[in-house]
């Protein structure tokens, strides 16, 4: 034992951060502290090796199912095998470790959602405030990077979800500091050298075989270059195994990108819901029409980055027309790529040798797939289509190699053999037919032994330890020739053997072993022929990828009676019967209200919207602003008509979210983002907030809604809305030229009251909190005493308050944009809202505040 353990030992040491699985005959076993750890995480049942080491073992047919909840749970896994079989005379056997499993490097189908990407980021901190920034998507062969500015770290690292961060060991509390809440839960601290610059660019340099990165569009001392060199460094330690489908570092060029922070993209619930993070209720739940994986994460990828380039998103929106309106085309080419197998990943898989037989069998299935893909493309109106069409390489060099070498269905191993197809290899062919010959010949052998020896029961046998025996009774040894040589006696018979059948056994098994060892041998060459073609596949890929998200919106669009956005260069936005895209799956049919937005001239630039909670105001701005995010993909939208003005940025300070968590209070967080959008919003941008210093005393959050309101009305002039129960703000109207009045349309029956989810012009005037409440089931007494104090308030106070503040619009400057912070306007000379009055008269039921 003790020289076992300083083998794992030594195996941890050389894989420092990482559990290591070390194969112990039947099982693999985790030893020490990563035994404790796997009996927490994997449930196994911790035992005691010789009395004192901890030990927790899983067995060896179940290995691919606990290293799955392992990666699941953010950890880093070396799994140490036997690198030769167990020798009674040998006192330890040999062993390596051969395969490192990440979160960020795995491309195992079953270890991987099919649907998301699955990204290996990696940061490096430079003296200025800017960071180099690469990330890997090894299952689907994407690689890029960025230098990105500390402010912007991240929403880079929201848009990435990386699975897995790696970044240098001293640089690990700036790194941890500047992406705090985003870092994934795996961290990877690699040693200082790798993240050298000299060194990392070289590694990259050599990976690419280029004397300079300026090719892919980089400078060559860019800091994201010294990430992608640690990448690259970090999977050739990890994988062992070709990099050659990693053909390009693509640079990523934000500015052509809308850009989306964290907190926008998670309060609009894009691709998680705020609630229980799950996909299911976002807004690609509902979008996601697609029928291939790959399609599917292209749709995920493009949604967290919508495109602010007007012939980009025109030219997606042609495509989606096309698709749209011709029904038949659609379908059979949804038909077709549904069949599709996802060639993305498996590449990826053929290029670091993992792909198994049944994996090049699927490729191959594809390929023969892509001449009606090919078809259904050609011909179209649409730029994009057309483009994609001539982009699809159909590869039938490939094809027919794989159609003549490849069994219809090869089994999982090729170690098995009956993976390489009659006539592939003469070679082959030959061995084959001696070992299956070699039945026939030991049937023959046997009727002209028993022909011979006059003994009828005579029988031809074979076992693993004797080979090919003749088996007589002992009622006929007497007839047994004297060329027979024993072997074993048993308790009825005795077995011999010839001359003759040792030399046949010879032939037939080693025909046998050489057959496998041949077929094994071919497949190998087979998946290295098919690797050195890794470009041609991947570049067929993003061809299918994109073909199944357009044909993935026409879907919905169609389904959903979705309309054509028209995009516009000027900064407005004008939506007739808009809905919002989750709400209109998930309400049953008919019962969403549509509603208008316009901003513009003459629309005005600033709602402000009042009106009671449940009204459905918080729904109504996220309409506006998923509407506009999904004309910026490329997507039809919810509505009768729509036109949008390109936007670079949308903005939102929604709701309290799960802040808390993050050591946060509820207002820190909302001045947070508050702050953020006022630093950074322009004229192009699209603000929406829902409340604004709730988490303060109302003077203090009135007056802060009062000045943010002004400022983002006159110094930022962007599109905003505003929805609010501060109905003072309604007052902002009289003096902001830009700035108009909606409500929640409320009737009022009796005492019921019923939300008609509508939105109008002009502001709320009653809260109907007490009726919110008795929707929500407060108890009668309390609603009844809360009229009654409600009424004795409002007779005191003077509501709404006083009158506006003298009126000057601030005409700040316009800032330059984008820009990362603005300077202060020119003072605005507009008073306060005017504290509520207070009446010395009455019963006292509460203080007045202040
Ligand atoms: P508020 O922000 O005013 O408190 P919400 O936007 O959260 O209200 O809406 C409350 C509920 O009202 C929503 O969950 C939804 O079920 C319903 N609702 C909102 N808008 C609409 C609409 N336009 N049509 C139908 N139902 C709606």
């Amino acid at each position: 034992m003790s020289r076992m353990l300083q083998q794992y030992r030594d195996a941890k040491a050389l894989h420092p951060g990482m559990l290591v699985l070390f194969r112990n005959g039947d099982f693999y076993e985790l030893f020490e502290d990563d035994a404790e750890l796997g009996s927490k995480v994997l449930g196994l049942t911790l035992t005691k090796r010789d009395g004192t080491v901890p030990m927790a073992g899983v067995p060896v047919h179940r290995l691919e199912h606990y290293l799955g909840q392992l990666i699941k749970a953010g950890h880093r896994v070396a799994v140490c095998e036997q690198m030769e079989e167990p020798d009674p005379k040998k006192k330890i056997i040999h062993r390596e470790v051969n395969r490192v499993v990440t979160p960020g490097t795995v491309t195992e189908e079953g270890l991987l959602d099919p649907k998301s990407p699955n990204h290996l980021v990696a940061v490096f901190a430079t003296k200025s405030s800017v960071f180099g920034v690469a990330w890997v998507d090894l299952s689907a062969g994407v690689f890029g990077a960025a230098d990105v500015p500390a402010a912007r770290l991240t929403d880079e690292f929201a848009r990435l979800n990386a699975a897995e961060v790696l970044y240098a060991d001293g640089q690990a509390g700036t790194i941890t500091e500047a992406a705090s809440v985003v870092m994934p839960r795996t961290r990877s601290p690699r040693p200082d050298w790798t993240f050298d610059p000299t060194t990392a660019t070289q590694a990259l340099k050599t990976h690419f075989q280029v004397a300079t990165l300026s090719g892919f569009g980089f400078e060559d001392d860019q800091p994201c270059l010294t990430a992608a060199g640690a990448i690259v460094v970090y999977l050739q330690e990890t994988l062992r195994a070709s990099l050659s489908h990693l053909r390009r570092l693509q640079p990523h060029r934000p500015d052509t990108l809308l850009t989306l922070d964290e907190v926008t993209r998670r309060s609009l619930e894009l691709t998680r819901t705020l609630r229980d993070a799950q996909r299911d209720g976002s807004l690609l739940s509902v979008l996601d029409r697609t029928v291939t994986p790959m399609g599917a994460r292209m749709l995920h990828d493009s949604l967290l980055a919508p495109l602010t380039d007007r012939a980009a998103i025109t030219a997606r929106l042609d495509a989606v027309e096309e698709l749209v309106k011709d029904h038949a085309l659609r379908g059979q080419l949804r038909d077709q790529l549904d069949a599709c197998s996802d060639i993305q990943r498996l590449a990826t898989r053929v290029s670091t040798a993992r792909a198994t037989p049944p994996d090049l069998a699927k490729i191959a299935a594809t390929l023969r797939l892509l001449p009606a893909v090919k078809a259904k493309l050609s011909g179209r109106r649409s730029s994009l289509l057309a483009a994609l069409e001539q982009r699809l390489e159909l590869c039938p060099d490939l094809r027919d190699l794989l159609d003549r070498a490849l069994k219809v269905d090869p089994p999982l191993s090729a170690k098995d053999g009956d993976v390489i197809k009659e006539g592939y290899s003469p070679d082959l062919d030959e061995l084959r037919k001696l070992s299956s010959e070699g039945k026939g010949w030991i049937a023959r052998y046997q009727a002209a032994e028993i022909t011979r020896t006059n003994i009828t029961s005579l029988k031809v046998g074979y076992n693993e330890v004797h080979g090919y025996y003749i088996e007589v009774t002992h009622a006929n040894a007497g007839r047994v020739p004297a060329d027979y040589v024993r072997k074993q006696t048993l308790k009825n018979a005795e077995r011999y053997i010839t001359p003759q059948l040792k030399e046949y056994e010879e032939k037939v098994l080693s025909a046998q072993e050489k057959s496998q060892a041949l077929e094994l041998q071919l497949f190998n060459q087979l998946r290295e022929q098919v690797a050195a073609q890794t470009h041609r596949l991947l570049n067929t890929a993003d061809v299918l990828a994109a073909a199944d998200f357009l044909a993935a919106l026409a879907e919905l669009a169609a389904s959903r009676n979705y309309v054509r956005p028209v995009l516009v260069d000027e900064p407005v936005l004008d939506i007739k019967d808009g809905r919002h895209p989750v709400l209109d799956v998930i309400l049953p049919p008919g019962t969403f209200v549509p509603n208008d937005a316009a901003f513009g001239p003459e629309a005005g630039t600033f709602w402000l919207i009042t009106g009671p909670n449940m009204s459905g105001k918080s729904t109504f701005i996220r309409q506006v602003a998923l509407l506009t995010l999904m004309a910026h993909v490329g997507s039809f939208v919810p509505a009768k008509a729509a036109t949008v003005g390109l936007t670079d940025r949308i903005f939102t300070r929604v709701g309290a979210s799960d802040e808390l968590s993050r050591g946060q209070s509820t207002f820190m967080v909302e001045m947070t983002e508050a702050a953020n959008i006022l630093n950074n919003a322009t004229r192009r941008s699209l603000v929406i907030l829902d409340e604004i210093g709730r988490g303060t005393s109302t003077y203090d959050g009135v007056s802060l809604a009062w000045a943010i309101t002004e400022y983002l009305h006159g110094a930022v002039g962007c599109r905003a809305l505003f929805a609010t129960h501060y109905h003072e703000l309604a007052q902002l109207a009289a003096t902001l030229p830009n700035l108009r009045n909606y409500n929640v349309t409320v009737q009022e029956h009796e005492k019921d009251v019923v939300f008609l989810h509508k939105i109008g012009p002009g502001n709320a005037d009653k809260s109907y909190g007490i009726h919110v409440a008795r929707l929500a089931g407060v108890p009668e007494p309390v609603l009844a005493r809360a009229e009654s104090v409600l009424g004795t308030l409002e007779a005191r106070h003077q509501l709404p308050v006083g009158t506006p503040p003298p009126a000057v619009e601030t005409p700040a400057p316009k800032p330059p944009e984008p820009k990362p912070t603005r300077k202060k306007p020119t003072p605005t000379p507009v008073a306060p809202p005017e504290a509520p009055k207070r009446k010395p008269a009455g019963p006292t039921l509460f203080d007045d505040p202040n």
